[in-house]
């Protein structure tokens, strides 16, 4: 997977530590950051510019981000099907979820455009296969949401997660239906006057699974009826 920013020094970062950092010292994930300054067309390193038609702020120039992208494989004439995938970072993008994350950790290769100011020109979108926003929310720049991406995609890399299985019990797995998580507790039995509830002391595993695949769809009915919703839309148009 290939950065592409003008904040290369934000990298790792975060990505540096925890199950992340493991599976890039094995090797499982690999990580390049490219500097968009390397690549722009004058020895000040200029990378942006003023809009045309005025108004606040800058726009990152498109000639230095094609070289940024040319110098990743990103090929000067791109195709629908050509690799890599090319990703922008954008509150404009199609919303982050777990199945956007299952399709891209399918993909060959990626490669992470982040933005900055204004955004880029908007003639650098021919380059661009899709954008992906984290949220309804406008952030200073695209390094803290691809490595929100990264991250969702990297978890999916066979060996990352070392109980695969886990996965599959995560919030909108198919464990549950696509449906929240259930509740968690670990020791002790009772903590400060809570008791953890009798059914996961008692050793039975169905009525175990029954609660929590109970507990799961109450959650999702309380927290995120927008998900049961979405569930019976499609049913009924199947
Ligand atoms: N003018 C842009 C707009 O309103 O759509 C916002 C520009 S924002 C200040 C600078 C950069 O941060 C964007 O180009 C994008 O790369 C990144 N960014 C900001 N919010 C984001 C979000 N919610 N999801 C993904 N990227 C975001």
């Amino acid at each position: 997977m290939d950065v592409l920013t003008i904040f290369p020094k934000m990298f790792p970062g975060v990505l540096s530590e925890s199950l992340l950092g493991k599976a890039r010292e094995k090797g499982l994930v690999d990580l390049r950051v490219q500097d968009i300054r390397e690549h722009a067309e004058d020895k000040h390193r200029t990378v942006d510019d003023r809009p045309y038609g005025g108004g606040p702020g800058m726009v990152m120039k498109p000639e230095p981000l094609l070289r940024a992208l040319r110098a990743v494989g990103v090929p000067e004439k791109k195709g629908k099907t050509s690799t890599p995938f090319v990703i922008y970072l954008s509150p404009q993008g199609v919303p982050l979820t777990q199945s956007l994350a299952d399709d891209l950790a399918r993909k060959k290769r990626l490669v992470f455009l982040c933005g900055h100011y204004e955004g880029v020109d908007e003639r650098i979108f021919d380059w661009i296969d899709l954008e992906v926003s984290i949220g309804d929310v406008v952030l200073t720049g695209g390094e803290i949401p691809a490595m929100a991406v990264l991250d969702a995609v990297a978890r999916k890399v066979p060996g990352v997660v070392k109980e695969p299985e886990s996965l599959l019990q995560d919030s909108f797995a198919p464990g549950w239906e696509g449906h929240l998580d259930c509740p968690h507790y670990t020791r002790p039995a009772e903590w400060r006057g809570r008791r953890v509830p009798d059914v996961l002391l008692q050793g039975h595993h169905e009525a175990i699974q029954a609660w929590r695949a109970e507990q799961s769809l109450r959650r999702t009915r309380q927290r995120r009826p927008d998900l049961l919703r979405a569930e019976h839309t499609k049913r009924k148009r199947q």
